[in-house]
């Protein structure tokens, strides 16, 4: 049975990858009846960002990413919080001075620094020279009865090879000389990743790591840990890095990685759940379109490509429209409603008596929850057309003559689509109008916009007194 995890470090917001990766966890755990568990490593107290992890459970929730222990539910193997685990660390960390892999290092950090810039002297790569690896027991433990500080270091073994073979990267190899005898315990007493990362997904029985392409340099430091232990080690896979539209590696800077601002921005979770399962992976039978369960059944490591996926916000605004649409095939223009409503995104003052009559005129159109103000504001607010716009292909006076006719024959009708429709066609017949020129100019005039639902419907659903008010005011413009 699978146990798998992910284990952000709460240090803002919360990532895209971190739903992403627990995406291909859930799935992974899910399959064979194993459990995904929610790990929170905040020992990096400089890193450490308060709020954040409440973010995180927000951001999952809202995905509908749901988890088996850890985070917020416990389970058999708390505490969950690497921060309540530290007596644990230090437990293990002795443990591997006492079996002679591990050792206390009492180099400062003035010490480190000199050694740095020494080495970068001579032209060699930086790194710790191992000064306390085969250090003197007796000045050892004299240092450690002054009560100096220490870091206590992995003795990495020399001339090694150390290999796995990653479900996603088949076999991958790091030679044991190009390690740095890791630092495991800090001076403050904190693990480090690495011990703690160790440690923890043991303690845990967790069986697959699967985490992104950024820590496959830091697995043969992890299988030397387990090696210094006399653990099995997890079965690891490593995905490929998510990247930006230049190829770069996805950053803050560039996108937007963080889950609930596109919650902020008017994306459904589903959109953004099946844009990200296709992150560097592919459904078995090519579909684009399917759900979060569909993925948990299908997924399989297999397809997943080594190459970092492109971060390209086309595509997820393309299934953002796509579910919005969908949502009203499937549950009715009301439910969508409802989203708008709950996520905020109906600005204050807007008809909400009118709802009904405005949803279903510009639905198709939105490609985020947040189009809906700016799609809509002319139906309860008005402006001033730009003039320019109103004289598109034709004069002065011929547009100020076709507004005029226009509000007399208007005037005095029944206010409904057909009769409104009847009576401009009317109107452009008798007066041989270009309808080109017209239209636009009547859209321009009524909506303030050159593109907009169906005009005779957007008409019908503004009442006549606005409509009247606006070609007035179209006429002001352009007698100024
Ligand atoms: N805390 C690490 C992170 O923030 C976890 C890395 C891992 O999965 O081992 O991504």
């Amino acid at each position: 049975m699978n146990r798998t995890r992910i284990a952000p470090s709460p240090t803002g917001i919360a990532h895209i990858g971190t739903a992403w990766l627990s995406l291909f966890n859930l799935a992974l755990a899910r399959q064979c009846g194993g459990q995904f568990v929610l790990r929170i490593e905040d020992t990096d107290r400089a890193r450490f960002v308060p709020e954040a992890e409440a973010k995180i459970y927000e951001g999952l929730k809202w995905l509908g990413i749901d988890y088996d222990e850890g985070g917020t539910k416990g389970g058999p193997y708390a505490p969950y919080h690497q921060s309540k685990r530290l007596d644990l660390y230090k437990k293990y960390a002795q443990e591997l001075i006492n079996k002679g892999v591990a050792y206390y290092c009492f180099a400062t950090k003035e010490e480190l620094e000199q050694m740095r810039r020494d080495q970068i002297a001579r032209g060699e790569l930086p790194r710790y020279d191992g000064r306390w690896r085969d250090a003197d027991p007796r000045v050892v433990a004299e240092k450690l009865a002054a009560g100096e500080p220490y870091v206590i270091r992995l003795k990495v073994p020399k001339g090694e090879t150390i290999a796995w073979t990653d479900l996603i990267r088949d076999k991958v190899e790091f030679k044991s000389d190009l390690i740095d005898d890791q630092v495991l315990l800090k001076a403050d007493g904190y693990p480090t990743y690495h011990l703690a990362v160790v440690v923890d997904d043991h303690l845990m029985k967790i069986t697959h790591v699967l985490r992104g392409e950024e820590w496959i340099s830091s697995t043969p430091k992890h299988l030397l840990l387990y090696q210094a232990f006399g653990w099995t080690p997890p079965i690891f896979a490593h995905m490929p890095l998510i990247r930006n539209q230049d190829h770069s590696k996805m950053s803050k800077r560039k996108n937007d990685v963080s889950i609930l601002s596109y919650r902020e921005k008017g994306y459904l979770p589903e959109a953004l759940i099946n844009f990200v399962a296709l992150l560097g992976w592919s459904h078995p039978q090519g579909k684009d379109v399917f759900s979060l369960d569909e993925f948990l059944k299908v997924m399989d490591l297999s397809r997943v490509q080594k190459t970092g996926p492109v971060f390209d916000l086309e595509k997820l605004n393309w299934y953002n429209g796509y579910y919005i649409r969908d949502l009203v095939a499937k549950k009715g223009m009301d439910e969508l409603a409802k989203k708008l409503l709950g996520g905020n995104f109906v600005p204050e003052g807007f008809p909400i008596a009118k709802m009904n009559e405005i949803l279903p005129l510009v639905y198709e159109r939105l490609v985020t929850l947040a189009d809906f103000s700016e799609l809509t504001d002319f139906f309860w607010q008005d402006f001033t057309p730009n003039r320019t716009l109103l004289l598109k292909k034709a004069d002065v006076e011929t547009v100020k003559q076709q507004l005029s006719l226009t509000k007399a024959f208007l005037e005095p009708i029944g206010w409904i689509k057909e009769e409104i429709e009847r009576t401009i066609r009317q109107l452009t017949e008798d007066k041989n109008y270009k309808k080109s020129q017209y239209f636009m100019m009547l859209r321009v005039a009524v909506t303030g916009k050159k593109a907009t639902p169906p005009l005779f419907e957007t008409m019908a659903v503004l009442d006549k007194e606005t409509v009247l008010r606006r070609l007035t005011l179209a006429e002001k413009v352009l007698g100024e």
